[in-house]
């Protein structure tokens, strides 16, 4: 068996390598990179698509940042996704490609939406929140591009929408990373100064998995779950934090004082809660509940990977 995978160099596409490894899988897995085929150039997809004989996808690759990202970038993360995510899928199709996984994300869910916590059916609802409707709308447009393909032609893509994701092989880039690696950065470099800054209010909830569970859920419902129907499934535990609990937790992983941090309220807090639910993983993958990692132990690792590797990171 035969498996691409796109974005293959980003954390997730890591995180896979590195579960694969551990279960010595026998598949053929190929990590594509940017450097490999840039996935906006449809012509060039189109013929490295060609000829190769993929069975399967997961396909990962993305335009995707944190919240200042979102903010500033909107309209270059709406045009590359949907160009990468049209090149592929096409690619798929014209190969034979017809089961796969496609990634969505938690922030692509309404801003107001009628109930907490949200479930699978609310994804096109009411507008995504402003400060990242360029990413959402592209994603959005993913789960109907997947949606068309199942029904049209009877193919089994899989919309997986994780929550906010964070662990080894992240991009711990102080200015366009996601919130945790962005911050623990932040936190490393000002330690010898002993003073620290978190941004916006601290208030927002947000939900968070370690990004080794999410690849081992991947390929879970990609090789094991055979008989899932083609529907999108939110991939998220049980637990829920506000920033400024994470923001506490991270001082005192790296062992850094809480009485120097000070916020800075000037900043966007993005949206306040996008609660959801996931229930509908629970009830496919029962056993998957005793597994995830909690928090505080995925945010140690993280830090220890983080420290151990820091002249090569991703920054
Ligand atoms: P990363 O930013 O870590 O990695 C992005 C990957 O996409 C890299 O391998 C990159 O290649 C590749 N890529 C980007 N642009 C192109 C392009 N034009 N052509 C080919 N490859 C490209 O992403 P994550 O691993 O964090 O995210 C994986 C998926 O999960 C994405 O779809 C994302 O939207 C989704 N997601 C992520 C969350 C998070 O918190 N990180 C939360 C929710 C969803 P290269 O290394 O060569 O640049």
């Amino acid at each position: 068996m035969h498996i691409v995978v796109t974005g293959g160099t980003g954390m997730v596409g890591r995180n896979i390598k590195d579960v694969v490894l551990e279960h010595k899988d026998e598949n053929n897995y190929h990590f594509l990179s940017s450097s490999d085929i840039d996935l906006t150039n449809r012509d060039a997809v189109l013929k490295f698509f060609n000829d190769k004989n993929y069975d399967y996808i997961i396909h990962l690759a993305a335009n995707v940042g944190g919240l200042y990202k979102n903010i500033s970038q909107n309209i270059e993360m709406f045009s590359s996704n949907i160009k990468i995510n049209e090149n592929v899928l096409e690619a798929c199709h014209l190969n034979g490609i017809k089961r796969g996984i496609f990634c969505l994300s938690s922030c692509i869910y309404p801003a107001n939406p009628s109930k907490f916590p949200m479930d699978e059916t609310m994804i096109h609802e009411s507008p995504p929140h402003p400060s990242n409707e360029g990413y959402a709308y592209s994603k959005r447009m993913l789960e109907v591009q997947c949606r068309h393909y199942n029904t049209s032609y009877g193919y089994n893509y899989y919309c997986v929408i994780p929550v906010n994701l964070y662990g080894k092989y992240d991009y711990f880039n102080l200015k366009n990373g996601h919130f945790i690696p962005m911050i623990m950065h932040r936190f490393y470099l000002s330690r010898k100064y002993d003073v620290f800054t978190a941004y916006g209010s601290g208030k927002p909830l947000r939900q968070f998995l370690y990004a080794k569970d999410f690849a081992t859920i991947i390929l879970g419902i990609l090789l094991e779950y055979k008989d899932l129907p083609a529907e999108p499934i939110i991939c998220c535990n049980d637990e829920e934090f506000t920033i400024k609990e994470v923001v506490y937790k991270l001082l005192d992983i790296m062992d850094l004082s809480k009485e120097k941090l000070s916020w800075l309220t000037n900043y966007s807090d993005g949206c306040m809660k996008k609660t959801v639910s996931n229930k509908k993983l629970m009830y496919i993958c029962p056993g998957l509940k005793y597994d995830f990692t909690d928090m505080d132990s995925g945010l140690k690792e993280t830090y220890d990977w983080f420290k151990q590797n820091y002249n090569n990171i991703r920054k």
